[in-house]
């Protein structure tokens, strides 16, 4: 068996190793679980939500370590880490009332009782990226479970530290042996057992568009269940009517944050061009301002990329680019030991550069005018992507308008919040397929048995 270092990102030291499983493990882990998920849905709806609840407050007493785990894991700034943590515990309360609430319908028809059922997949295959370890991990198994299947869970090789421990938190918490099962692996390996395994009912993948096309070539020969969230490269619109002070000041963050590696990350500003030079001169100041630093430190914003292949492959699309990129302003970066970048905008000269349609995935985000309300939704959907985007304007007209017209599963409007476990998230067009959290996640765990009783 091989194993992988954890590398801390920020000191380059060494945290842990981590055995990397095979097929044959993964076989195993699948058929236990095949076994376990029998009894899991047959538990009573309630008992199911308690032990939900249970898991909850577990991983509730355990966020200091499961954040700190994840600082010297993958970088996470504190605040982030902690906040990653919590979110687990919050999606595992809001799908525990689920069990109790998995409502069927009775439909009216001539000669009988006619009920729909929600019944269970079965064994739900969960594969992670580095990104966001933790959250993504319980946006999928949390309405899994609730909805009573068994879950595979694999982390990302460069991440598996918080995902291992989530899984021994679930055992403490008294949800079955075998429930959750969490496979560290590469992904050709474990990932690729889940798509080819045939006691795996659905794959629930969140990576790359590359490898999210090669899972659902995979899943076509078992009309296997995916759901897949994918790259993104998503626009803050900015229009002359915004409040453009507020909108510079957000909008460092919007690209920076988890150093930029988010799906959802703000990457393409388009600024009205009767505004662009208010809002660089402003935006310049707040990017400047951006304190990267140690990210166990409480006052840090942005810490170090989760590796150094991570912080090459973002070189290459500035420093070692084939084409000449023009270099706005950049924020700061510590020097020596770790993996840092620092915050960089770029002004691309049209559409058609690579740093304005590539999904970078570090801190660098691009900035480009455009006219006219019209204009701005046409920059705005010339990319394959549509997962996230930004509008900030005070009319509130324009801001329905762009709302409906931009193409992405995700908008927000004088904010960039755009990720809640209550509500749906996904992408349009080659950002994915389905919808993850919110009330209706829970449908794609769950096939719908329609049953006729004569009467
Ligand atoms: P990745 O696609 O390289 O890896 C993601 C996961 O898939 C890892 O666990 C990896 O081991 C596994 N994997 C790799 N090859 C596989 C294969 N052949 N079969 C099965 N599994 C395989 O992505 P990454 O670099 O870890 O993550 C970054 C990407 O994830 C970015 O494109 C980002 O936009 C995307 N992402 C999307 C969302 C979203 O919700 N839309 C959220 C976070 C990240």
């Amino acid at each position: 068996m091989s194993t992988h270092d954890v590398i801390n990102p920020a000191t380059e030291e060494r945290v842990d190793a981590v055995d990397l499983l095979g097929v044959d493990e993964t076989d195993e882990a699948i058929a236990a679980a095949t076994v376990a998920q029998r009894t899991w849905a047959a538990l009573a709806p309630a008992d199911r939500g308690r032990l939900m609840r249970r898991f909850a407050d577990v991983v509730d007493g355990h966020i200091d370590e499961l954040a700190r785990l994840e600082i010297a894991n993958s970088g996470h700034t504190l605040g982030n880490a902690t906040g990653e943590a919590s979110n687990v515990r919050d999606v595992l309360h809001y799908y525990s009332a689920a069990p109790e609430r998995l409502l069927g319908q009775q439909i009216p028809v001539a000669g009988g009782l006619d009920v729909t059922f929600k019944e269970p997949l079965g064994v739900v295959g969960i594969i992670v990226p580095w990104n966001f370890p933790m959250p993504i991990a319980g946006w999928g198994l949390a309405p899994a479970l609730a909805a009573g299947n068994a879950v595979v869970l694999k982390p990302a090789e460069l991440t598996p530290l918080t995902a291992i421990r989530l899984g021994e938190l679930a055992r403490e918490a008294g949800i079955p042996e075998h429930v959750l099962t969490i496979l560290p692996g590469k992904g050709s390996v474990v990932g690729e057992r889940f798509v080819t395994h045939p006691d795996v009912a659905k794959v629930c993948f969140t990576g790359s568009t590359a490898v999210g096309q090669r899972i659902m070539r995979g899943a076509a020969d078992r009309i296997k269940r995916i759901t897949l969230e994918l790259g993104g490269k998503s626009a803050n619109i900015v229009f002359e009517d915004a409040d453009i002070a507020a909108a510079a000041a957000a909008a460092p963050m919007a690209a920076f944050d988890n150093a930029g590696q988010d799906c959802c990350a703000r990457s393409r500003i388009l600024v009205q061009r009767s505004v662009l030079d208010s809002f660089m001169e402003r935006f310049e100041t707040a990017v400047k301002d951006i304190v990267v630093d140690d990210p166990a430190l409480g006052g840090t914003q942005m810490g170090p990329l989760v590796s150094s292949g991570q912080r090459e492959a973002v070189r290459g699309f500035v420093e070692d680019a084939h084409e000449d990129v023009d270099i706005a302003f950049r924020g700061s970066a510590p020097q020596g030991a770790g993996w840092w970048y620092p915050p960089t905008v770029v002004l691309p000269t049209g559409t058609q550069d690579r740093i304005w349609r590539e999904e970078i995935f570090g801190p660098v985000v691009a900035v480009l005018p455009f006219d006219d309300e019209e204009d701005a939704i046409a920059k705005a959907n010339d990319t394959d992507y549509g997962l996230s985007g930004s509008i900030f304007t005070q009319d509130v007209g324009r801001a329905i308008r762009v709302s409906r017209a931009v193409e992405a599963g995700n908008l927000s409007v004088n904010s960039h919040a755009s990720v809640r476990y209550s509500t749906p998230f996904g992408g349009f067009k080659q950002s994915g397929l389905g919808r993850e959290l919110g009330p209706d996640a829970l449908d794609s765990f769950t096939e719908i048995k329609n049953v006729f009783i004569a009467t």
